[in-house]
């Protein structure tokens, strides 16, 4: 993305405020489409590509311009997922015994856990079973590259302000399919909030983004069906005055679910998450009484 000044290739990028910093990140964990060149899928790219949230780093480009960090993974999710725990691994998918705690959730069981089992319902994405070794490259070198750099401006703009307001962006598909938490054959609202049922953000957050969208005149809802993972759960502190909330917005009102391309609408929902991301940099700046 041209808006950066900081990435490591393959790996993510950075882009920094380009006026007064205030204390708000974006993060984009799911848009990344450089497929690294060992990930040795057997399922055809383009059935691969349905995990993607395609150009969610592009929605959220105008956090520079406001005063806030924007952070993007250039890898696919299906390699290795930012959005789980660790320990979130199907053993089934290993040719050895992982070395290290396992305790694989309902992502895993749907067959999405940190290393992606199925692409679609019944399409697994491996012919093979992994190497432990590959497996904790792809931890060492993506994994952890993303945290640490989510982290570090998270922890520098606490350090800084004393409060850290952090939106965690992806997309969901129009419809479910059999992978998701509520069945196949539903239809999503138009954005979909998670704070984990409250423990993430305080409740002034959450109700804001709502009631901005709301005005905007979009269906959204809350924890349903998304509460949010990894990323909501580690940075979000409500306590430590660290907010985070994850807001998922729905594939067909920004591109064409079968070409990947932007779709007429694109431009419209941009505009309304431009007016979002200014508002959101104007309520953290209130806060911590900045500017
Ligand atoms: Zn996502």
């Amino acid at each position: 993305m041209s808006l950066s000044d900081h990435t490591i290739p393959g790996v993510l990028f950075r882009a920094s405020p380009k006026t007064a910093e205030v204390p708000l990140v974006f993060d984009s964990p799911h848009s990344g489409t450089d497929y690294p060149e060992d990930f040795d899928h057997v399922c055809p790219r383009r059935v691969l590509r349905t995990a993607e949230d395609t150009f969610v780093d592009e929605l959220y480009a105008a956090a520079p311009a406001q005063g806030a960090t924007l952070i993007g993974a250039l890898f696919p999710r299906s390699y290795i997922d930012a959005n789980r725990h660790l320990t979130d691994i199907d053993q089934a998918l290993l040719a050895e015994p992982w070395p290290g705690p396992l305790d694989p959730g309902a992502k895993t069981r749907l067959g999405m856990g940190l290393i992606r089992r199925l692409a679609v319902p019944e399409l697994p994405v491996y012919a093979r079973k992994l190497g432990v070794a590959e497996v904790q490259a792809r931890i060492d070198r993506y994994y952890h590259a993303y945290h640490d750099e989510l982290a570090g401006a998270a922890d520098r703009l606490h350090a800084r302000f004393g409060g850290l307001w952090h939106i965690d962006c992806h997309s969901m598909k129009s419809v479910s399919n059999g992978m998701a938490s509520e069945g196949a054959g539903v239809a999503r609202a138009d954005f979909v909030l998670g704070d984990r049922d409250g423990t993430t953000c305080a409740p002034e957050l959450t109700k804001f983004v709502k009631a901005f969208l709301s005005r905007r005149g979009y269906d959204v809802r809350v924890n349903d069906p998304y509460k949010g993972v990894e990323l909501v759960r580690r940075h979000g502190r409500p306590r430590e005055n660290r907010h985070s909330l994850q807001i998922e917005v729905n594939r067909k009102l920004y591109m064409d679910e079968e070409s990947f391309e932007r779709n007429a609408n694109f431009r419209k929902l941009k505009s309304d998450l431009d007016a979002l991301v200014a508002a959101l940099a104007e309520f953290a700046r209130e806060r911590v009484g900045a500017g």
